[in-house]
């Protein structure tokens, strides 16, 4: 896993996406720098118990983490964690995981 998520920034209006967009829905701006957002905090998380079509299902977690660049995603989670828990955010061959802050 790597350390944080990969932060599309707009070069007109300096708005941060995740995911990446082909265009900035707040000034229309096309052009991109890259940047890297590592932290959040978790506003809701769900259990998902079934998956249609799977015999062996463990129970999944998965969280809205709104990052510490104001975006808000779903990342999954390694295990259940209360609202407003700080995280660190990794990216695991592209998807978004969130794991409890140390200290
Ligand atoms: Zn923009």
């Amino acid at each position: 896993m790597t350390p944080g998520l990969p932060l599309s920034r707009c070069t007109g209006c300096g708005t941060g996406f995740f995911p990446h967009r082909l265009i900035c829905p707040r000034c229309g701006e096309a052009s991109w720098q890259t940047d890297r957002v590592e932290a959040g905090v978790v506003e809701q998380m769900t259990t998902v118990r079934y998956a249609a079509g799977r015999d062996q299902w463990e129970p999944r977690y998965i969280a809205c983490v709104r990052t510490s660049e104001g975006q808000v995603i779903n990342a999954g989670l390694e295990e259940p964690l209360p609202e407003q828990t700080a995280v660190k955010l990794f990216d695991r061959d592209g998807c978004p995981i969130a794991r409890r802050a140390l200290g």
